[in-house]
C-alpha cells in the first residue's frame, strides 16, 4: 500500500452517493508535506517527458498542481476557471464540465495568452469520477493546439467509467490511489492493487 492509499484508510470518510471525503488532508485542510511526496511520485512516472507547463482546474486541483509543480522545475500552473456564464471575447479557450460533486453544469476557461501549440501538458487534479472534469480540460488543451504528455491524479475511483474512458483515448494516466469499492456503511475502502 502507498503513502497516499495508507493516509485515505486513516483519515478519508465515505459519504452516501459514491463520494470519498478527503476535508482533512486534501480538499480542505491541506497536508502540503503529503502533496510533495506526490509530485515526487509523479516526477517518477512522468520521467522523461518534456513538461513545461502544468494545467489543474479550480479550486482542489490548484494546491496540489501547485506543490507538485515544484517537481518540474520551470514549469508554470495554469488553473482553469469556473463559471456559470462566459464573456465570449475571444481570448479565451472554453469548455463544458459536469460537476460530479456539485451536479451542475459550469463552463471552464483559460486566457489565450496562458496556453498554447508550444505548451507540453501535464494535468493534474484531486479526484477521477466520471471523468468530466478531465474531459474539459483535454477539450481546452485541443483548443489550444498544446500537447498532454500525461495525466496526474490523486483519486481515481476506479469504479467509476473516467478512468477507463481517459485511458482509451490513449492519454498516460496515473492516479496514485485507485478506490476499486467503497462502503459508506461499514466506512470500507479497498483500493486496486498497482
Ligand atoms: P469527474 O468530472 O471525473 O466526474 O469528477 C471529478 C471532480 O469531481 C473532481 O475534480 C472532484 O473535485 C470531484 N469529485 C468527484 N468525486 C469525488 C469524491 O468522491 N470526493 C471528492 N472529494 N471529490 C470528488
Amino acid at each position: 500500500m502507498n503513502f497516499l492509499e495508507e493516509r485515505i484508510l486513516k483519515d478519508g470518510v465515505v459519504k452516501e452517493g459514491n463520494v470519498l471525503k478527503v476535508d482533512s488532508f486534501l480538499n480542505h485542510q491541506m497536508d502540503v508535506q503529503l502533496f510533495d511526496q506526490m509530485g515526487a511520485e509523479f516526477a517518477k512516472r512522468f520521467a522523461g517527458k518534456p513538461i513545461n507547463k502544468i494545467l489543474t482546474i479550480e479550486a482542489s486541483g490548484i494546491g496540489i498542481a501547485s506543490v507538485v509543480a515544484l517537481h518540474f522545475p520551470g514549469a508554470p500552473v495554469v488553473f482553469a476557471k469556473k463559471s456559470q456564464s462566459i464573456n465570449l471575447d475571444g481570448d479565451i479557450y472554453t469548455a463544458e464540465v459536469e460537476s460530479f460533486t456539485h451536479k451542475n453544469t459550469n463552463h471552464v476557461l483559460v486566457s489565450k495568452k496562458y496556453l498554447g501549440p508550444d505548451d507540453h501538458l501535464l494535468i493534474i487534479d484531486d479526484f477521477l469520477a466520471n471523468g468530466c472534469a478531465l474531459q474539459g480540460l483535454i477539450q481546452i488543451a485541443i483548443q489550444a493546439g498544446a500537447t498532454v504528455e500525461g495525466i496526474g491524479i490523486a483519486v481515481e475511483k476506479g469504479f467509476q467509467a473516467g478512468g477507463r474512458m481517459i485511458r482509451n483515448l490513449g492519454y498516460q494516466l496515473e492516479s496514485l490511489a485507485i478506490v476499486e469499492s467503497m462502503d459508506d456503511k461499514n466506512g470500507t475502502v479497498e483500493f486496486r492493487p498497482q
